[in-house]
């Protein structure tokens, strides 16, 4: 006999819980399947311990600026083992409250892996489980690389295990994980070099932002190795990593690898075969904007589909589904135009809308970008040289803001509010005639010339 739900969520992730949590509130019987923790990435391997860490690397910054204030110089130990476990704590912590949360609000917890065994059929671990609305919110896994000792190296999921403290460390990669992992490492005192393939760090983001953080991180200690393509691993006698490139290059000594290439959806044991349900080149599935697969019932939400990985948009778009499917809100979806994003670099990077190079691209001279960069007051005497650098790209006679790009101390909180102002259409005029906040950064997105 099959259990049978109004709808299961694969996954108790950011999407997964979302639009089993929506849905129960509309009275929906629901039910979500999860194969590890609750909380799914961002809890358990993602946002929530890396903020933990770059609060303590932020810290680490901090006490180099103690002097410049006036304070006598300060050098606390730091222990690795000890920020861990009270990280592990803290999202142990969460895991708990999810279990009491789903069970407070009538969603059934289903511990292990989901198959499909058809569209509107899964199996874990033996027993059956039928809905009307199947969502498949798996997420995604790092990718290692297919080459001679990847195995040597660890992922994202390997640095949030560490018990101790790296102490030479390369960081493989150019994207999210690799600039905030590698500025964590390095302000908490790790030797940290940094291997891209490329010539870029975040080769997508505006050209200001990459730029000034690469000076930045350069000038933080970090060395980064551009056009340098890992080729080969191997462990030496002395246990440590040495790395050969594609260039040539035998980089020696390190006790540690990262890879942060990127990551993968988990789709391939869900046995999508038997639904209908076809993958794209890269196991993405894709969806309309409605989150509807091709096959009726079946949806999919959050890194699966892969649209922007973020947390808060696999919840936005989960919550919207369950509006749509049991709210009576046919036409809600998400709107994937205009995602603010923040990158937990040193210094924090946020950003919305166009690059200024997209913008040009698409409306060519119609495009008038204003920007600035300057010390921010903070470090006027921290003694910590560090420049805060800022973009907007307007459009048109009326000059609307298309693209906010901020990098500096602040930039992380600074960049919701003018997100919201750039999705309700504002113009450089609207900024303008916004009286400032003084003194703080963010008065000069208001008073650029
Ligand atoms: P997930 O959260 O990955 O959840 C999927 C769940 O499905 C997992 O728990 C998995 O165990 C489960 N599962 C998979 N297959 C099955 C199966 N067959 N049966 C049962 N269960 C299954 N985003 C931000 O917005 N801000 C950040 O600061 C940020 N930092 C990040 C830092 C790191 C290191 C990483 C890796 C990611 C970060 N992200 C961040 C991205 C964010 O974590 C993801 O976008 C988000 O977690 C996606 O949610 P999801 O529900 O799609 O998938
Ligand atoms: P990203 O997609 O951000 O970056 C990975 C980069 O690695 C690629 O863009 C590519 O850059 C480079 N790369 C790919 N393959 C190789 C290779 N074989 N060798 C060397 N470099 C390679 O992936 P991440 O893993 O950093 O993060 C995954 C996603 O998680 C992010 O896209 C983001 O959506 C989310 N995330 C969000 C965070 C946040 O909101 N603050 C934080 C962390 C993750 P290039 O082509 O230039 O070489």
């Amino acid at each position: 006999m099959s259990e049978h739900y109004d709808l299961i969520a694969i996954g108790a992730g950011s999407g997964g819980l979302s639009v089993a949590e929506r849905a129960a509130r509309y009275g929906a019987r629901c039910a979500v399947i999860e194969a590890g923790p609750l909380g799914g990435t961002c809890v358990n391997v993602g946002c929530v311990p890396k903020k933990v860490m770059w609060f303590a690397a932020s810290l680490a910054h901090m006490l180099h600026d103690l002097t410049g204030y006036g304070f006598g110089r300060c050098q606390p130990g730091f222990d690795w083992a000890k920020l861990k476990a009270a990280r592990d704590a803290y999202v142990h912590g969460i895991n708990d409250w999810y279990h009491t949360y789903l069970a407070d609000s009538n969603i059934d917890e289903i511990p292990g892996t989901a198959v499909f065994v058809d569209p509107h059929t899964l199996e874990v671990a033996g027993q059956r489980y039928t809905a009307d609305h199947i969502v498949v919110a798996v997420g995604g896994a790092p990718t290692v690389p297919d080459i001679p000792g990847a195995e040597h190296g660890i992922t994202s999921d390997g640095f949030f295990e560490l018990e101790e403290q790296p102490r030479r460390v390369a960081v493989v990669g150019s994207g999210y994980i690799a600039v905030e992992l590698a500025g964590v490492l390095n302000a908490l005192g790790s030797d940290v070099t940094m291997l891209l393939r490329r010539e870029h760090l975040l080769r997508s983001f505006d050209a200001m932002l990459r730029e000034t953080l690469m000076e930045e991180m350069l000038s933080d200690g970090i060395d980064i190795l551009a056009r340098t393509q890992v080729k080969e691993v191997m462990r030496e006698a002395d246990g440590s990593l040495c790395i050969l490139c594609e260039n040539g290059q035998r980089l020696e000594g390190f006790d540690r690898l990262i890879w942060a290439i990127g990551r993968h959806p988990l789709t391939a044991g869900l046995n999508l075969a038997a639904t209908g349900v076809e993958v794209d080149d890269q196991g993405y599935i894709p969806t309309d904007e409605f989150q509807n697969t091709c096959v009726d019932g079946l949806y999919a939400v959050g890194d699966v589909t892969g649209r922007a990985q973020l947390t808060p948009v696999a919840i936005a778009a989960a919550r919207r589904l369950a509006d749509r499917l049991f709210g009576g809100r046919k036409d809600r979806h998400l709107d994937y135009e205009n995602i603010p994003t923040v990158v937990f670099s040193h210094p924090p990077i946020g950003t919305v809308g166009l690059t200024e190079d997209e913008a040009r691209a698409t409306h060519g001279d119609a495009v008038k970008v204003y920007q600035t960069r300057f010390t921010a007051m903070y470090h006027a005497i921290s003694g910590r040289e560090q420049k805060t650098a800022m973009k907007l790209v307007t459009v048109g006679a009326q000059e609307k803001v298309v693209g906010i790009h901020i990098i500096g101390i602040g930039a992380d909180e600074m960049l919701q509010g003018f997100a919201v102002a750039l999705r309700m259409g504002a113009t450089k005029k609207d900024l303008d005639d916004t009286v400032a906040l003084h003194p703080t950064s963010a008065e000069e997105l208001v008073t650029l010339r």
